[in-house]
């Protein structure tokens, strides 16, 4: 197996009702909500959700034919599964973002929200994300912005040691990596994205104000200046709106199969050969001999079996 940089885990975790349900965040939702509706073609084939988690925003992207959920960890996806139902829209994939199982150019949609932030090589997963999208593909991307106005004012007034300026990303807690917007913006382009739309989000992420004034008060003022992004982002969190060139890394042919041919969907994350054979409970590769579990209705590429 090729090294691959360590992946943040939320196996068990009880993130979906800790964080979002209980921990006060309906105005961060909301505010994303709208930035969905913002950048998200109204229709599609086939979309990917890259650190789907729970399926929180698997909603939105109803417009869509079918759903691919991607998830490091299983136990989020059962989540997900309760949430959404097992229905045919829906397929769920545990997978690393550094190694995903997907044959070149499936995808016409790719979101990656609250997800880079947990990334120690964004570049390696942005590339792997590029790969899987079709020429002219969407990719919506949010990421943690280091250069927000908090950062800024703390390192100003001496409260904070790592500079908001610098373009390298900061780990400020273990695993968690906020970025400087230029930097990801050059990470992109070099990937042969263009960048189409920036909006910033969570202009009022401050306590004292959420806890003050009405959540649909902030949501409001914040959907008015989420487009200002295309200026300037001084908010803990950016989306960005990128499509990936006709030209740029292009391998192989790029022909997306039928929808109702899910195993089709897959390669070898290990020896990227394909397609794979249906064991029904297991997806075999042929080259490396490698059995991928499929169990519940999910596909297993994190081990082999
Ligand atoms: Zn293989």
């Amino acid at each position: 197996m090729t090294k691959t940089p360590p992946v943040c885990n939320y196996e068990g975790s009880d993130y979906q009702t800790s964080f979002w349900d209980k921990g006060g965040r309906e105005y961060e939702d909301r505010t994303e909500a709208i930035a969905l509706k913002q950048l998200l073609p109204k229709t599609g084939r086939l979309l990917l959700e890259l650190g789907a988690g729970a399926g929180r925003n698997t909603p939105r992207y109803l417009g869509f034919d079918r759903i691919v959920l991607l998830d490091y960890s299983r136990t989020q996806l059962e989540q997900a599964q309760r949430r959404l139902g097992t229905t045919e829209k829906y397929i769920y994939v545990a997978a690393d973002v550094y190694r995903l199982p997907f044959v070149d150019g499936l995808f016409d949609t790719a979101t990656m929200i609250r997800v880079l932030h947990h990334m120690a090589d964004a570049p390696k997963a942005l590339g792997q994300v590029r790969n899987t999208l079709q020429p002219g593909g969407t990719f919506i991307l949010e990421f943690a912005n280091k250069l927000n106005l908090k950062a800024i004012l703390r390192y100003l007034f001496g409260r904070q040691v790592w500079s908001p300026f610098t373009l390298e990303p900061v780990e400020f807690v273990k695993m968690n990596f906020d970025f400087h917007p230029k930097a990801v913006r050059a990470w992109l382009q070099e990937l042969g994205f263009s960048i189409e739309q920036t909006l910033t989000l969570s202009h009022f992420r401050v306590g004292l104000l959420k806890r003050l004034v009405p959540t649909g008060i902030l949501v409001f003022f914040d959907s008015l200046f989420q487009w200002t992004g295309r200026w300037w982002q001084w908010t803990p969190s950016v989306f960005v709106k990128a499509r990936r060139g006709k030209l740029q890394g292009i391998h192989g042919e790029e022909t997306s199969p039928a929808l109702h041919n899910v195993t089709a969907f897959f390669k070898c994350p290990d020896c990227r050969h394909q397609p794979l054979a249906d064991r029904k409970e297991y997806l075999e590769c042929l080259s490396c001999k490698k059995k991928w579990e499929v169990k519940d209705g999910i596909y297993d590429f994190r081990e082999p079996m």
